[in-house]
């Protein structure tokens, strides 16, 4: 059957993740000076972002890699980078 919702067509989508480093790192100090994590958590249409005990976490394996929590992050609240080689998002056109 295919696909027509967009859980449904991120479901197909598969995820090779890299265990042993995220490309996504947050300044915790500036993200909360800056608004930037409310920002973060309100863009990213994958609920990456998320907080937790006080603190804003990035839960980088379900990462679509669109750069949209880049461009909205004031400079420097984020460090985001494409996942290396061989990892990250395998998009099936669900
Ligand atoms: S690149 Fe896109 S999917 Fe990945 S964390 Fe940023 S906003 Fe979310």
């Amino acid at each position: 059957m295919k696909p027509t919702t967009i859980p449904q067509r991120l479901a197909a989508d598969s995820f090779h993740i890299d265990e042993g480093e995220s490309h996504i790192t947050i300044d915790q100090e500036l993200c909360r000076s800056t608004g930037t994590a409310k920002a973060l958590i309100a863009v990213c249409a994958a609920g990456v972002y998320q907080e937790r005990d006080g603190q804003l976490v990035a839960d980088y394996a379900g990462c679509l890699e669109c750069g949209s929590c880049f461009a909205v992050a004031a400079p420097g609240a984020i460090q985001w980078h494409y996942p290396r080689g061989g990892f990250g998002v395998n998009y099936r056109q669900g």
